[in-house]
Parts: C-alpha cells; structure tokens; sequence
C-alpha cells in the first residue's frame, strides 16, 4: 500500500526512520544501561579482502538497506564517492549505523590502502573494537599487519572474519596459522567450514550445530541443525576441545570451570561464550570466525560475534580520560567530508555528554566556537536527522565551517578550563594529557607536485576545492610556492595524490593540471655559522635601518626554533627590543627556512639564534623581517647546505623461491636491509629505502615474484644524501 502512494525508496526511507526512532530514541546511550547495547565497530582489512561486500551485507540483513549492491556493479551503500566505485576501492571511513539484535552497531569502514593510513588512524581511536577480513585463500596480508599494529597502539579488541571460503583454493587452517604467527596474536577458532558439493556451511563449534543460510532469499534465513555427520560431527568435538583447551590457558575462569569438571568435553556452550568474551576484551586471543559474504554465508554470524565478543563504549580504553570532562559535551571528530547539498558535515565520536541539533560547540585545536548545524545519524551516503546524540554514540554534524579530522569538539570553552584543572589533579601522562588537546600528528608529506586549473576562471572553484579536500583529509596539504606563485599538492604517496586529482575532476568538475609528481626533499646544513646584516633602505621620506646578527646551528632537534642569546651583553640588547619586532623576527625566520638555497626546500633539523638586533627610529616591521630574511639566507649560503631525502620503513613479503631475486634488486635501489625473516613458505624482509629508489616499485615487485609478492610502505626519516645521487636528484628536479 505505502509503495503504490511513494514508491518503493520512499517507502524504505519511511520504515528506516520508524524503525530507527524505535531501536534508539533521540537520547539512545543516555545512560549506563543502553550504553552496553552500542557497539562501535571497525571494519579492516586489505584491499578486496571483502570489506565493502560484507558491510552491505550487514545492512541488508539489518534491514537498513532494501537491496543488496555489488562492488563489481559500483552501486554499493559504503563505496560511494565517485572515485571508489570506479576503483571498486574504499577510500573513506564511511561510518554507517543500523540495529542488529536490540544494539547499535556503528559501522566504520576503514580504508584499505597503504598511503590511507592517516585515515585509518583517525578513525582507529572514535572505536571500541574491530573486525578484521581476511582473504581465505590469501591469509594475513601486508596491508593486514599495519592495521593491525595501529589497532594494538589503541588496545582495541578484535575478531577475525575469514571471508571468501567459497574459493577453491581458500584454506582456513592457513588463515588461522598465519593470524598467530603475523599477528603474534592466540587465534581462537568458533566455527569451522563444510563443504557439501561445493556448497559451503558452517559448523558452529558452541553448539555443536551446522549454520545454513538459504541461497534462495538471499541468505536471509539462516537454519541451525544438529551436526549428525559422524566424521564432521568427530572432527568438530576435536576442535571444540582444542578451543577449550586454548581458552582455559588464557581465561582463569574457564580454567576452574574445567578442573571442577575434570573434563575438556561439555563445557556448556554459554561458558565458552562468556570466556570467548573476557578473552577478547582482555586482548589475549581473537575469535576467527568464517564465510563467503559474496555467496550470502556467514555475515548475521558475525554480526552476533561482533555483539557478544567486542565491547560497549563503557570499556574504551580513553574513557578514564575523557571523564574529566564530566557531564559535559566532549568528542573527536574522525572524519570531515563535504556534500553537495548539506555542505560540510563532520562525523564524530561522543565521549562525554550530549549534543543537541543547533547547539554551538567549542573547538580545542582551532581554539574557536563553532555554531553547529543540523545532526544526523549516518547511513553512508544517506542521512537520517535525530535531535540529539549522547554518549558513547557516533554522529555527524552539519554547519561546522573549521573543524578538521582528529578535532576535539566541546561544550564551552570553560567545560574545556574546568577539565584541564581535573586532569591536573589526576596523575596522567603527559602523553595522554597531549593526545587529548593538542592537534593530530600529521606525518610529513613525501611526495608532492604543482596544480593548475584549466583556465583562470576555475582559480576559484580549484582553491574551494582543495580548502575543502584538505579539511577532509589532514595528510593532505595545499601550499603556494613563494616563487612561481603556483599552488602545490603535497601528499602521503603516488596513489593518494592521483586520488585527489581525480576527486577533484569527477566530484568538483574540474580539469585541473597537475605537473611531475616529485620527492620531497628536505634542506639542512653542514656546520654552524654566524654573521651579521645591515639593512639600509629610504622609502619615500622614511628611512629603514636594522642591524642584525645571529647564528644557525646544525643538527638541531629542538622544538623552538628561535633561540636567544643569554649572555649578558646579548640579553640586554634583546630585551630593550620592542615585542612587535619580535614577531617580526619570528616571520623572518620562519620565511628564509622555509625555502632552502639548494632546490627551494624547506630547510629543517636547523636551529636560529638571536644575538643582536638594533632597529633604527621609524623602521617598519616588514623591513624587519626582511632583514632577518636576508641574513639567514646569506648564512644559508655560506653554512654548506646538503639535500635530505625521505627514506622509507619498506617490508616485503615475497615466497622463499623469489626472495633472492627481490634482494638482488633491492641491493641497486641504496637499500639498507635490517631483517630477513622466515614465516612459512615466505621469506619478510625488513629494510630502510630512499623513496626516490621506490616509484612504481608495486609494478616492479609485482614482475619479480609473478604477482605473489607484496610490500608496505611508512615513512621513517629524512636522511642526507651522498654527493652523487644529490646531483642526480637536483638533475631530476631542475631539469640540469
Ligand atoms: P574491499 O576492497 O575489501 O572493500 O573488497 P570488496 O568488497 O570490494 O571485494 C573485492 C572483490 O572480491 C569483489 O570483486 C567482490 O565481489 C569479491 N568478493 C567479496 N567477497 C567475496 C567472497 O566471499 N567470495 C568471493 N569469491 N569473492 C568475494
């Protein structure tokens, strides 16, 4: 009947809306009780293990979606930027809410690729457990293992979903191996695999039952029976047994339980629940379960695992510390994205307190109250309005013009005085007392290149795009180069600035022009100098006189980077000097440094040191700087300048047969090998490598081990290069 008057999305939208009010109220989480029922989820894995597929086959199954999408179509819920449906990739953490069981479950998908790992982190401390995917027929893959120790940095528990077991060649007694030995973590098998002509099902090792899930409608109805199969039936008691075994070393509990017993066998079911539950959250071993979410197998399993083994929001790990905010609004934004109609909408994670629609918040970082606009639970790309969130819960804010990703958002700026004075009075680390207020750590770009529009009348709709782009995503920065006045991209690795290029073409309809993509290189010098500057200069009738002398001083690791001299003579000088010099002094400084004498780099690990300064009556400011300007650079000149390069943390996972041919190349490209190491069949290698050594090193690695190697990539250090290869590079830059 409601289909015939509005069709049948309508319709979906109306009995989501309905449903939504029912399984949580506008003040869901409001207290102790419903903050149990809300489970903030994480959803990793490598890319194409299956993330996408699963997450639509979540919401279907919750009822949040009428249909189900496929990667290979591009229509699905999560993958919806433009960008990703023709990649089939997952770029953003989309967080999308639904009900499952009478709790919440607040879905974040995190991004798969390497050069994503910013994103990932962002998002990692917003949750309270994970599920991670793996490729049944791949195991744990090099992407996998990054996450994975991101995810131990936030203590966060997990549970792995061996996806794709309706493969051929999928192998999940491989999985489980190499969950131990690349995770060095105690895998703790719930289910195990049937497979009936091909068919697959899964044998629930609680109960001692074989899950069905009906390929007529879709795997929505899923059918429990008593394993009678006497050999399955054999091979599952021997599992069971194993996993009780596994589960009393780690969970005292169960371990009494089984004294008291005598016995391995009939450890009720609930038990085995209740231990899998302590042993998850106390981080001592991960549920593996299984499934086939392409072939609808598995996914409501993992939906109940995901909310009786992983955490409410009352077990954050941060939540001590967040309570010095008492009754009060506190929480982070992990997200920052920008729609057409809505226009800045900033998703974030309630710690403390509640938001209301309209409320204003104060922003700690940007030190700046912000009016907030309308509240919405999310649904992907689709938005339901609710009047107010709570805490522990996820939502996302429209109206919040400076709000960056990894922001903490608060009531007032007084609720943020007040909370200050309570956590010093509690013994915190200073670590976690910084975590909580100052700004994300953004890792140093390392690659970066020059962008133009097509044309001068799309200047402006190029800057809005790339102010926003830059909101969206921190490790993504926009500057102007002082000296061709172009504006210049600098990112995270080649495929995250291909991205936003083409983000910037499909989404924001421009044809931008982006030049060579470069290394970034970083200037330092080679001994500590000090001199001195005049500057004389008559503009118009005002005369403009300044004296300068300072020092710069290598190898310099301090976070000040303007010193002063403390020796009497110098001090005295220095504290007659009028405070807006000062200022001066610091722009000055900060100018010269940023671009280096060798290729225009910014010139770190350099400290600067104020001796003496004499300004001459009437001088502007700007002469000022200028004239520090000049100074640091003649110093500059004189101080032997030298090229730092970006060098690479590079871990390859190659089988043993190709792993003399990967070092043999490794060996042409400067690279420093740290660790060879044997897991199975495969050979990890561990070494230092320059980044300009590593462009396109994925097709080359792809070639040198048929397609069955893979690497990661972080950021370690900028290291000074020999004479050589900084000719080569100053060649590759300059052109000569
Ligand atoms: P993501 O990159 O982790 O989000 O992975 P996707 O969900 O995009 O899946 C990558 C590819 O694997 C797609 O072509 C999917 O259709 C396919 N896929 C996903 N799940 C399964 C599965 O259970 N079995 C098989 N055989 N293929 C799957």
């Amino acid at each position: 009947m409601l289909i015939r008057y509005f069709g049948k999305n309508v319709c979906w939208k109306i009995r989501r809306r309905f449903y939504h009010k029912r399984n949580f109220s506008a003040t869901a989480g409001s207290d102790k009780t419903d903050l149990e029922r809300i489970r903030n989820i994480g959803i990793m894995a490598h890319i194409d293990a299956g993330k996408t597929t699963t997450t639509e086959r979540m919401l279907f199954y919750s009822g949040s979606i009428p249909n189900m999408g496929e990667v290979h179509d591009g229509n699905t819920v999560t993958d919806f930027m433009e960008q990703e449906r023709q990649r089939g990739i997952t770029i953003a953490s989309a967080a999308v809410t639904f009900a499952w069981k009478g709790h919440r479950l607040n879905l974040i998908d995190t991004p798969g690729h390497i050069d994503f790992t910013m994103g990932v982190e962002q998002t990692l401390g917003a949750l309270d457990g994970a599920v991670v995917i793996l490729d049944s027929s791949a195991g744990v893959e090099a992407q996998t293992t990054t996450v994975w120790r991101q995810a131990d940095r936030y203590s966060l528990p997990r549970i792995v979903y061996c996806n794709k077991m309706d493969r051929a060649d999928a192998d999940f007694d491989m999985c489980l191996t190499s969950i131990e030995t690349k995770f060095d973590v105690t895998p703790l098998p719930v289910q195990i695999p049937l497979k009936n002509n091909s068919e697959l099902s899964i044998v629930d090792l609680l109960t001692l039952e074989t899950v069905t899930f009906d390929r007529s409608n879709q795997g929505r109805k899923v059918q429990r029976q008593k394993l009678e199969d006497p050999e399955a039936l054999s091979l599952a008691r021997e599992r069971r047994r194993s996993l009780t075994d596994k589960l009393s070393e780690l969970d005292d509990n169960l371990a009494d339980k089984i004294i008291e017993q005598e016995s391995l066998d009939d450890i009720p079911g609930e038990l085995l629940l209740e231990s899998l539950r302590r042993t998850t959250l106390a981080q001592r071993g991960v549920p593996v379960l299984l499934g086939s979410s392409y072939k609808n197998v598995g996914v409501q399993l993992l939906m109940d695992a995901a909310v009786f083994y992983l955490p409410s929001p009352n077990h954050h790990q941060k939540a001590k510390l967040y309570s010095c905010f008492r009754e009060s609004f506190a929480a982070r934004a992990f997200k920052v994205i920008h729609d057409k109609q809505r226009g800045p909408i900033t998703f974030f994670r309630v710690f403390t307190g509640k938001l209301s629609k309209g409320q204003r918040v104060y922003n700690v970082q940007r030190e700046k109250t912000e009016q907030g606009g309308k509240l919405y639970a999310a649904y992907a790309d689709d938005y339901e309005e609710i009047a107010e969130v709570s805490e522990g819960n996820i939502a996302a804010l429209g109206g919040l013009k400076s709000t960056i990703t990894g922001d903490l958002l608060t009531g007032s700026v007084t609720a943020v005085a007040r909370a200050k004075e309570i956590l010093q009075r509690r013994d915190v680390e200073e670590a976690d007392r910084r975590g909580l207020f100052d700004p994300a750590r953004v890792p140093d770009p390392v690659f970066f290149c020059s962008i133009e529009p097509p044309s001068m009348a799309y200047q402006s709709a190029l800057d809005t795009a790339l102010q926003e782009l830059e909101r969206e995503d921190p490790s993504l920065r926009v500057s102007v180069d002082s000296e061709t006045g172009q504006t210049v991209l600098s990112g995270m690795g080649e495929l995250h600035i291909e991205i936003i290029k083409e983000r910037i073409r499909t989404e924001y309809k421009i044809h931008a022009d982006l030049g060579p993509l470069q290394i970034a290189y970083k200037e330092t010098i080679g001994r500590r100098i000090k001199d001195s500057f005049e500057l004389h200069h008559v503009v118009g009738s005002t005369k403009h006189d300044v004296t300068v002398t300072m020092s710069l001083i290598d190898c310099y690791e301090g976070e000040e980077l303007l010193l002063m001299d403390n020796t009497r003579e110098s001090a005295s000088n220095l504290a007659a000097v009028h405070p807006r010099f000062m200022g001066a002094v610091k722009s000055g400084v900060s100018s010269a440094l940023n671009c280096g004498p060798r290729l225009g780099c910014p010139v770190i690990k350099v400290g600067v040191k104020l001796h003496w300064l004499e300004v001459g009556k009437g001088t502007s400011e700007t002469m000022v700087a200028s004239a520090v300007s000049q100074c640091i650079r003649k110093l500059l000149e004189d101080a032997g300048v030298v090229l730092l390069e970006p060098i690479m943390r590079l871990e390859i996972v190659t089988p043993e047969a190709y792993a003399p041919g990967v070092l043999g190349d490794l060996g042409r490209r400067r690279t420093e090998i740290q660790e060879i190491t044997v897991r199975r069949d495969d050979k990890i290698i561990r070494s230092l490598a320059p980044l300009s050594e590593l462009l396109g090193y994925a097709t080359k690695l792809r070639i040198l081990t048929s397609g069955t190697g893979n690497f990661s990539l972080e950021f370690d250090s900028y290291k000074r290069m020999g004479p050589l290869e900084e000719q080569q590079a100053i060649k590759n830059v300059t052109g000569f």
